[in-house]
């Protein structure tokens, strides 16, 4: 069997294969494994993470465990606090793990502001219980009006207010339930990474996600995002499995309904049965299969989304870290987030989707060479700078505005960690058109469609794909575009080799 991109979805999905004893071959069309989990020295000296940071959603599983990543040589370090909120006039806000924690800190500054945020929470930690089995790959279409009637129910005196804000979008659940932009901002800006904008109706959802960083923690791979991918390469080939880089595919042969091969770009055709493609699945059913899927189920798949909305980064290194006013120790170890006002977001989303780029910049920094010694050289640090809030396509084209954005960015961090700029060794820019042909996203997006409510779990890419079936036979969508979601979670690779065995082997 053949599995079509080797990012962390395609080679999940080809151990779950090879475990149950399938001769099973991922091809890749980069010289390396691994996509939106990779790590590489940008800057020489200065290992950078060249997209995903945080793998939560993968630790909310049992993957890891049921394939013996550890042992494999992955080990997770937690980031504590999760996320500092980095205010332009000095004040900070510490997310922690614990949430009474998370509370003493915004009390600090603002003792109402910390009351609401404990309702906040007690608010959506049942949320995220309730959508955990779909995140897991565990809820099927027809549970999920049970499910959110349970949800809305167990809030016995609040009920229809419940409904409002589960169907609603971030935007206006924040104002609601939070006082200020002291948590209004940080708390929105951690939503924005779902590449999902505030005023998505629906997008409430990933506001209230912020409670599973306290549930569950957050989470680093020592050595960068692509120790997540050695080590499923690692577990590959002990299971008998084969990775082939440098091997992009440029058709998938279904001649009468049922797969057949997989042709590479340079013309080797290699036959086969069964094929689960890990790609952006617009890409492979529209693109890829020979004849490209028809009919209904076809029309709905073209009919998905991506907007204009995506990330752009900066990779820093640096020999220090940013020297924020009134710093404590921690303050490194997790996400810290330039975002100061809601209002700031709403704007930067509108500015983006229409092609410009954002004025303030919305940002955040990952700092993870002050919890991992492995990625910088002594004394120095990996400073790693990211607009959620970016342009894929922008007014002036990428390679114009690409010293605008970095010049930008520099500007922001200093602005509130006066001296950073003096510590500055080396930069590198990645923006979304740089990762959309190198890693052949369209749009540059990340997530391959974007995470909207009719886009999401068992609707993802759309209902009849949701249980990664295609009418073609012997084929199967996994990825990022598929059930349940985007981002580092390892489900949908896990989901698709589980149907492509319940149905034939
Ligand atoms: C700046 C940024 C920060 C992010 N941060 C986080 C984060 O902190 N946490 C998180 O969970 N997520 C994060 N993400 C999102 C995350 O990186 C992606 O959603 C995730 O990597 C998708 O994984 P995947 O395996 O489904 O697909 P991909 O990573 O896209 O892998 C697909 C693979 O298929 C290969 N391929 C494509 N076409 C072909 C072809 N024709 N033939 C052969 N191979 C092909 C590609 O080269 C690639 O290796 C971030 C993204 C960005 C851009």
């Amino acid at each position: 069997m053949v599995v079509v991109g080797g990012g962390h979805n395609g080679l999940v999905a080809a151990c779950y294969l090879a475990r149950a004893g399938v001769d099973v071959l991922v091809l890749e069309a980069l010289d390396g494994p691994g996509g939106g989990s990779r790590t590489a020295e940008t800057v020489p000296g200065y290992r950078f993470d060249l997209h995903s940071v945080a793998h939560n959603m993968i630790n909310m599983t049992d993957i890891p465990a049921e394939l013996d990543l550890a042992g494999a040589g992955l080990v997770y370090q937690e980031m504590d606090p999760f996320s500092v909120a980095v205010h332009a006039d000095g004040r900070r806000v510490r997310f922690y793990r614990s949430i009474d924690a998370t509370v003493a800190s915004i009390a600090e500054a603002d003792p109402v502001e910390a009351a609401a945020y404990r309702a906040f929470m007690d608010k959506a930690v049942p949320v995220v219980r309730t959508i955990l089995p779909a995140l897991r790959g565990q809820m099927s279409a027809r549970e999920i009006p049970e499910r959110l009637g349970a949800l809305v129910g167990s809030f016995r005196h609040r009920p229809a207010e419940t409904a409002r804000d589960l169907l609603g979008p971030y935007d206006s659940l924040l104002r609601r339930w939070l006082p200020s932009d002291l948590t209004r901002g940080p708390v929105a800006a951690f939503a924005a990474h779902a590449a999902s904008g505030p005023g998505l109706p629906g997008g409430s959802l990933y506001a209230f996600w912020q409670a599973a960083y306290h549930m569950f923690g957050q989470w680093h791979a020592r050595g960068g995002a692509q120790s997540l991918v050695d080590a499923l390469v690692t577990r590959l080939g002990s299971l008998g499995g084969e990775l082939r880089c440098g091997a992009p595919v440029a058709r998938i042969e279904a001649p009468n309904g049922a797969v057949t091969a997989v042709v590479t770009e340079e013309g080797e055709r290699i036959p086969t049965r069964a094929v689960i493609t890990a790609i952006d699945p617009k890409t492979a059913l529209l693109g890829l299969l020979d004849p490209p899927l028809g009919g209904r189920v076809g029309a709905d798949l073209a009919a998905t989304r991506r907007g204009n909305v995506v990330q752009a980064l900066v990779h820093v290194a640096a020999d220090r870290l940013p020297p924020y006013p009134g710093a404590r120790p921690g303050d490194w170890n997790g996400l810290q987030s330039y975002v100061d006002h809601l209002d700031d977001l709403v704007a930067a989303w509108a500015a983006a989707e229409a092609g410009r780029l954002p004025d303030p910049l919305p940002l955040y920094a990952f700092t993870t060479s002050a919890i991992d010694s492995s990625l910088a050289p002594p004394g120095h640090h990996t400073v790693y700078l990211a607009c959620p809030a970016a342009p894929a396509t922008v007014e002036g084209g990428w390679d114009t505005r690409r010293p605008e954005l970095v010049d930008r960015v520099l500007a922001t961090v200093e602005e509130r960690a006066p001296g950073f700029s003096a510590g500055i060794q080396g930069v590198h820019a990645w923006t979304p058109d740089l990762m959309e042909s190198t890693e052949r996203w369209p749009g540059g997006h990340p997530m391959h469609l974007d995470l909207a409510l009719d886009q999401l779990g068992p609707f993802r890419p759309t209902k009849a794909l949701g249980r990664h079936r295609t009418p073609v036979g012997g084929l199967y969508v996994s990825g990022a575009g598929t059930n349940p979601s985007g981002g580092i979670s390892a489900s949908p690779g896990r989901r698709a080799a589980k149907a492509l065995l319940a149905d034939r082997w």
